[in-house]
Formats: structure tokens, C-alpha cells, sequence
């Protein structure tokens, strides 16, 4: 079985093809800068247990060429590694917000693109790509089911009291205000990947799930199911990130729109771009954050401390939820490489039965490959699981497809 799982951005495809008999990638990559006179195209594919590399930069114009690029070069007679498009059984699609209606993968017709179409209200700057992604996939993949994995279905599991907001009930029933939650894929795969590793099924396992990326969740699984996500209606909510405020009280917005004279998108701006990280210290990327802090930036060094702070909170409150945890799992680019980060945030813990090693945790491991950093006596379990999204929507497809 063959799944191609296709990521649109604004102006970007990623796309992995995958042979589901051993979940291996055949060929994957990225397309950026479409519509741009310069893209770039960036691809990988595997023959015979060898990767090979290619780097093209040209003018894409649209995500239609790409597409049909990226199924060029799969089927290329050198380069390619199947021989046909007719041998791709199916095409997956991540899509950023499913709304209510989704709770699980679902085969797109035109009803479902209309769903994904109205809930751009919720993710504008992601669901119009998602959706155009989709289009041209089926055109040029037009014989084969294109399945739709939305980010929220992980979150569909959540109890009222937890994604409802203390707004008038109205806004709920008529414009659907609620916590739909996101990174629901990656949530989803370190869930069942921690299970595995625990030795346990994964409706067993009771799991806080930190997604530490340029965006930052973190998810409270009981029993394999998630009960409480920190991002909200929309990806804007819950821990600083890089750009992002995270959570802050909503009376600033108002107050910011009097203050500075700045209308509603300009504020929604800085909110998104300009704040988190960047906000506080000028930089997004934790690794140049780190560096300046080495070299004495006060901001860079307040940016590592409100992370640290804002990520224990979390932990703190969904023990509190779910009374029996069995592990943290630390996932994405940030919890994944930070060994600093993961220090400050599980620090002075050990009261919650959370301890790790400094020695485990600072280890540099293969990649892809999990690892634990807890010591022998600590209660919880503190897992590094290296996230893998596109292969958590193969399954979702393959699933489907069964
Ligand atoms: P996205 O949310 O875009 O998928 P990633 O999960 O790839 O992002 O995470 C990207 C972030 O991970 C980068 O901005 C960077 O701050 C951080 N990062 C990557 N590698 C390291 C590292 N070795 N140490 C610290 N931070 C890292």
C-alpha cells in the first residue's frame, strides 16, 4: 500500500510518499516560494536503501505546476520510485481545522470541501491552501480516494467543560465559539508511540503530551484520549511561542486598540507575528535565543525563563486533571533538541514525583529514536519521542482505507 500525504501552505507543498508495508518514506519534500519567480524545490528520494538528494530552484507559478512536478518526479523513469501514478493507492491531506464536524479522517467529496471551505473562518490562513492542495490533488490524482486528516480530530474527544468558554452560550450555538485545539497529529502520534514504549495499550495510558515547535501545545491524554489541549479556538492560545502570545488577557486587546490606534487586523498581527519569543526578546528561534543568552541578553534570558515558567504551569494543572500520569513526552524542535528547556520546565518537580537525569537528558540520540531522561525512582516517566506527522496521517489514511 502507498499513501502520499500532502502538506499546502500559502506558498509552500510538502509532500512524503510512503510504502505503509514497513511505514517507510519513498520519497519525500518541499516545495517553497510558489508563485515567487525564484521557488525552490528540495527533494528526497530512496533506491535501493540510498538517499538522493535534489535542489531545483525555477519559477513555480502556482500550486498546480507543483504538484504535477512532485508527480513528475516520483514517476521520473531515473529518479522516480514507483512506475506509475496509478500505483498510489491513496493521497492524504493534513488540514488544519476541521471544525465540529470532523472528529475523524474522513475521504473528500463536495460536502466535506465545503465544511473545510467554512471553517477558514477559524484557520484563514491555513485552511484556503489546505483546500486548494486538495483541488489540485484531485485533479492530477483523480482514480484514487484523497482523504482528508484534520489537526483538531485529536482533540474532538475533549468534555464540554473543558472547550467551552465562559461567553455568552449563544456565541457557542451560533458562531461556534469553543477550544477546538491543534497539533492534533503530532499529539496523536507520540501518544500511541508512548504507549508502545510503556508497554501498555494505548486506552491504558495516561500521558501530558508538550509540543514544543515554533507553535507550542500541550495536550492532557487520558486514557489515550485527549481531555484538555492548551491552544484554543485558535492556534494563538496557551504557551508563548515563537511569535505567538499565547494566552493574555482578552481585556488588552481593547485596551491596545484605544491606546495605539491600531485596528483589529494590525492587533490580530502583532498577536501572531510579533509577540511570544519575538516579543519579548527579538528572536523566534530558540537556538539564537539560547546564544545571546549565553552571552548575557537580559530579554533572551527573560524569553527562556517565561517559556520554562509558562510549560511547568501547564504540567502542574493537567496533573491536576488527570490525577494519574504515567509520562511527560517532550516532542518537536524545540523539546526534542532542548535539553536546557526540558532542564528549566520538569526542575524542582520532583514534589509531583517528576525527576530527571541531567546526564539522560543531555545525551545527543540517533535521530528519530526515542529516549528517556527520568531517573530510576521517579514516579512519572519523561519521554523525548521525535514527532512524525506525515506518517501519524499515512496511518490515519490507511485506516480509512480499511
Ligand atoms: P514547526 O512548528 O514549524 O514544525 P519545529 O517543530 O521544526 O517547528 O521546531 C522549530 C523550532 O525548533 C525552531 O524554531 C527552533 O527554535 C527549535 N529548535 C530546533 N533545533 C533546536 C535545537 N537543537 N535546540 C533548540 N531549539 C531547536
Amino acid at each position: 500500500m502507498k499513501i502520499l500525504v500532502i502538506n499546502a501552505g500559502s506558498s509552500s507543498l510538502k509532500y512524503q510518499l510512503f510504502n505503509m508495508e514497513n511505514a517507510s518514506v519513498m520519497a519525500g519534500g518541499v516545495i517553497e516560494r510558489i508563485g515567487e519567480k525564484k521557488a525552490t524545490l528540495i527533494h528526497k528520494f530512496f533506491l535501493r536503501g540510498r538517499e538522493t538528494k535534489l535542489v531545483k530552484e525555477q519559477e513555480i507559478k502556482n500550486h498546480k505546476i507543483a504538484m504535477h512536478m512532485v508527480a513528475d518526479l516520483i514517476i521520473d523513469p531515473e529518479k522516480g520510485v514507483i512506475d506509475d501514478i496509478a500505483d498510489i493507492d491513496a493521497v492524504g491531506h493534513r488540514v488544519v481545522h476541521g471544525g465540529e464536524t470532523f472528529s475523524s479522517a474522513i475521504i473528500i467529496d463536495e460536502m466535506v470541501k465545503q465544511t473545510i471551505k467554512e471553517n477558514s473562518r477559524f484557520a484563514p490562513l491555513h485552511n484556503p491552501p489546505n483546500l486548494t492542495g486538495i483541488e489540485v490533488a484531485q485533479q492530477i490524482f483523480c482514480n484514487i480516494p484523497n482523504i482528508a486528516v484534520f489537526d483538531t480530530e485529536f482533540h474532538q474527544t475533549m468534555p464540554v467543560k473543558a472547550y467551552l468558554y465562559a461567553l455568552p452560550y449563544e456565541y457557542y450555538e451560533k458562531y461556534k465559539v469553543r477550544k477546538y485545539g491543534f497539533h492534533g497529529t503530532s499529539h496523536k502520534y507520540v501518544t500511541h508511540k508512548a504507549a508502545k514504549l510503556l508497554r501498555k495499550d494505548t486506552g491504558e495510558v495516561n500521558l501530558i503530551t508538550i509540543h514544543l515547535g515554533n507553535g507550542c501545545s500541550m495536550c492532557a491524554v487520558k486514557n489515550g484520549k485527549c481531555v484538555d489541549t492548551s491552544m484554543g479556538m485558535t492556534p494563538l492560545a496557551g504557551i508563548m511561542m515563537g511569535t505567538r502570545t499565547g494566552d493574555i488577557d482578552p481585556a488588552i486587546i481593547g485596551y491596545l486598540m484605544e491606546q495605539t490606534n491600531m485596528d483589529i487586523r494590525g492587533l490580530d498581527s502583532v498577536l501572531n507575528n510579533s509577540s511570544g519569543f519575538k516579543g519579548i526578546c527579538g528572536m523566534n528561534d530558540m537556538r539564537d535565543i539560547h546564544e545571546q543568552a549565553s552571552k548575557g541578553n537580559n530579554k533572551a534570558k527573560l524569553a527562556v525563563e517565561m517559556f520554562s515558567y509558562q510549560v511547568k504551569k501547564y504540567i502542574g494543572s493537567y496533573m491536576a486533571v488527570l490525577g494519574k500520569v504515567d509520562a511527560l513526552v517532550f516532542t518537536a524542535g524545540v523539546g526534542e533538541n532542548d535539553d536546557f528547556i526540558r532542564y528549566r520546565v520538569c526542575k524542582d518537580l520532583s514534589f509531583l514525583g517528576i525527576d530527571i537525569d541531567p546526564e539522560k537528558n543531555s545525551q545527543q540520540p540517533s535521530p528519530s529514536m526515542p529516549f528517556f531522561i527520568h531517573t530510576e525512582d521517579a514516579h512519572i516517566q519523561v519521554w523525548v519521542i521525535p514527532t512524525n506527522e506525515e506518517l501519524q496521517i499515512a496511518r490515519d489514511v490507511l485506516q480509512v482505507l480499511q
